[in-house]
């Protein structure tokens, strides 16, 4: 019997989307290394650390406990209580329970508060370079992503000058990622000050401050909140963050917000009528996360640390790349413009950072993802939440690349 043509049409929606660049990075990944090659992967953003042990033990006990059912939509009070109490240690801000919600992932929470708030034509202001998932997000429901260039004497942020020039009478959210996927740049207290003075003056934009990597910070603090320096503008900041990275826990899926609780609560209805809650074992594990020992992450920062050091190092001793170095998160964002236009062996000519990034993965089995994916190019990134012999090996490799190009 033959298959049955398929009658899949497609929403129009999905015409304005495409599949994240960093699953089709993977795909190549998987494919090159099913054809046995070996291959250094730094295009993974997660990190390479185990979740900590109390925290499965919490779940474990959890599905012992019978806590296997839905749970409220905004979560248990006892994780929004964990949540709380983290915002509290990190940034000295008090929320209400009401003002906390939870759900599958950061990234669902964002894309559940874009829904929430976006109607045809209205914009969202993005820095470049930005997580990739933003622009797409936005598309998908319904917004226009407005990208805002940054620079590299502007250390790769938004600056109250450029956001003053953006903002129209359509902008509905302004993304504010601190520390930055990919650039690693954390905005400082003063910086963030002067974004809200001009936010001040423009009443009807809010902002979604993600701070998923907040507490991966190289300054030798968790980096500052928006809604903690500017305590006037609380109520337009929702905070988004979660477990994933913080405490290794990105496949727990759980994510959280906090902000207006009109927002929260729009937030809610859409939840009930798509996810209903997150997974109960998972809120009891990030729970657990947020309200135990954090001990993972004073000992996983330093490591982290020791890594970018060591990628800072090898990728800025090659000649024609330039690092950005990066104050938190685990990436280097790495300046290539140096070797556009240069030839490989093979006679190819690496035009853009796409042909960059082929020609490290052909050459020197290394998986980096192009900086067009960021909207900043050309640029390329490395994930170091990796061990430090693979990062060497890796950043070896490029230099052979590199030296290779005529
Ligand atoms: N924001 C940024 C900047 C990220 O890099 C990620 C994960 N790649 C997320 C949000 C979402 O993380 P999660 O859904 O696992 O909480």
């Amino acid at each position: 019997m033959s298959a049955a043509a398929s009658s899949f049409r497609a929403a129009a929606r999905l015409d304005r989307i495409k599949p994240s660049p960093s699953t089709a990075a993977a795909a190549r990944v998987r494919a090159l290394k099913a054809e046995g090659r070996r291959i250094l992967d730094l295009t993974v953003g997660e990190p390479d650390f185990d979740t900590p042990e109390h925290v499965k033990q919490a779940a474990i006990a959890a599905i012992e406990a019978g806590e296997t059912k839905y749970t409220a939509v905004n979560g248990t009070p006892r994780l929004r209580e964990a949540i709380r109490g983290s915002l509290r240690r990190t940034h000295g801000i008090e929320y209400a329970d009401a003002e906390i919600t939870v759900g599958g992932g950061g990234k669902q929470v964002i894309f559940l508060a874009l829904m929430a708030t976006l109607d045809v034509g209205d914009e969202v202001l993005i820095p470049a370079p930005y997580w990739v998932s933003y622009p797409d997000m936005v598309r998908a429901n319904d917004g226009t992503p407005v990208i805002v260039a940054t620079s590299a004497e502007g250390g790769y942020k938004l600056t109250a000058d450029a956001l003053e020039s953006a903002i129209t009478a359509r902008t509905t959210w302004v993304i504010l990622n601190s520390p930055g996927n990919p650039s690693g740049a954390i905005y400082t207290e003063q910086e963030l000050a002067a974004l809200a003075d001009v936010l001040r003056r423009h009443p009807a934009v809010s902002v979604l401050s993600d701070e998923i990597y907040s507490e991966i910070s190289f300054t030798g603090a968790p980096a500052p909140s928006l809604a903690a320096v500017a305590p006037d503008l609380r109520h337009r900041v929702l905070v988004v963050s979660g477990v994933s990275k913080s405490y290794a826990m990105t496949g727990w899926r759980l994510g959280y917000a906090a902000g207006d609780p009109a927002l929260i609560g729009a937030i809610n209805t859409l939840q009930s009528q798509t996810s209903s809650c997150p997974s109960s074992i998972s809120q009891a594990a990030a729970a657990a996360a947020l309200e135990g020992p954090q001990d993972f992450i004073a000992d996983s920062v330093p490591r982290y640390a020791e890594r970018r050091d060591a990628a800072v190092a090898g990728i800025g001793a090659i000649d024609g790349l330039l690092p950005v170095v990066p104050d938190g998160a685990f990436y280097l964002y790495v300046d290539c413009a140096g070797i556009i236009g240069r030839t490989a062996p093979d006679g190819r000519i690496l035009s853009d950072d796409q042909d960059v990034t082929l020609y490290l993965l052909d050459l020197a089995g290394v998986a980096v993802i192009q900086g067009s994916a960021y909207g900043q190019s050309p640029f390329f990134r490395i994930s170091f939440a990796t061990d430090l012999r693979t990062i060497a090996e890796a950043v070896e490799g490029i230099a052979e690349a590199v030296r290779a190009l005529r």
